[in-house]
């Protein structure tokens, strides 16, 4: 894969090829913008265009740098990935420090990823300070993140900030259309249930995302959660998919009941469903629900106990 086979985010890929071919580089890179929108994979393809044989702005694929990090085999390119939900450790900056002061084996460039920077704590922050104040010449560093204010405004203004935004919808469904296998069912809960993140739908387009997100409707809006609940929060991020599934059924419950046109709501294969459910609930019980449901995507992020966040949703869900 290479800049060309990426679809959307034009506009911060054409910066970056900009900045190859004019030689322009910077130490230090932050890629910001909401999540599933494909900053990891360009920047991992910008640590393949950065180090290139045969071209200057892209990735070719097939010489041996670009294969080597394709397989994640090149000793120069480091992906420091502590997870969605860990602390990125002062051990782990310090490993970073002691390889980024060595001379690349084979690269031009050594690059450094960190994902997810947002979780350095801030015994790691300071320490990785020092580096981003002068990192050395021949090595890159970026950054990537969907939460920048949670960084340290030092560490912010010591790098160069590529926004990534979300497509507007029209440019989404053009997008994956014209790229992907797609029918148009999917699609169409795609289009509205990824708001703009082409990352997230392309990752989501193999799974049969309509039978998936009718499952999740299913367990929370049944009595019968036998056997059930252990998929939903076999890990945080599962977990975190289904709260926003469920989201969107209430939400478009919230709108049949307000009035709004049916071609707005998401899960439009189950329109007959929430007519019929929007007339058992009331606004203030949708609200609540709603509220309930950020919370709880709230408290996720902050470390909360899965199995509890999961019982006091039931309760608020089901109530009802
Ligand atoms: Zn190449």
């Amino acid at each position: 894969m290479a800049f060309k086979d990426i679809r959307g985010q034009v506009f911060p890929i054409a910066r970056l090829q900009g900045e190859l071919k004019n030689n322009h580089l910077a130490g230090a890179y932050l890629f910001s913008g909401p999540e599933g929108l494909g900053k990891k994979l360009v920047a991992f393809n910008f640590a393949k265009a950065l180090n290139c044989l045969e071209s200057k702005t892209d990735a070719c694929d097939s010489c041996i740098s670009c294969r080597k990090i394709e397989n994640k085999q090149h000793p120069d390119i480091h992906i420091l990935d502590a997870g969605r939900f860990e602390e990125i450790k002062i051990d782990d900056i310090r490993t970073l420090q002691q390889e980024i002061v060595l001379r690349p084996y084979e690269a031009r460039f050594k690059v450094f990823i960190i994902n997810d920077a947002h979780n350095l704590n801030a015994e790691s922050a300071n320490a990785f300070l020092k580096t981003l104040e002068e990192p050395p010449k021949s090595s890159v560093i970026i950054l990537v993140t969907d939460k920048p204010r949670m960084l340290f405004r030092t560490i912010i203004s010591r790098c160069q900030n590529v926004k990534f935004s979300a497509l507007g919808q029209n440019e989404f469904e053009q997008v994956l259309r014209n790229g992907y296998n797609i029918d148009e069912r999917t699609l169409r809960f795609l289009s509205f249930f990824c708001e703009g993140r082409i990352g997230s739908a392309i990752a989501w387009k193999d799974q049969d995302i309509i039978a998936q997100k009718n499952r999740v409707i299913d367990f929370f809006s049944s009595a019968n959660t036998a056997n059930a609940e252990n998929s939903f929060i076999q890990d945080r991020e599962t977990f975190r998919q289904s709260l926003s599934i469920l989201a969107g059924w209430f939400r478009d419950l919230y709108f049949l009941k307000a009035g709004i046109n049916k071609d707005r709501i998401i899960n439009i294969d189950r329109s007959d469903v929430l007519e019929k459910l929007a007339l058992r609930y009331t606004f203030n019980d949708l609200e609540s629900i709603l509220n309930g449901i950020s919370q709880s995507l709230l408290y996720l992020e902050q470390n909360a106990n899965v199995k509890l966040l999961l019982a006091n949703l039931l309760l608020s869900v089901r109530k009802n």
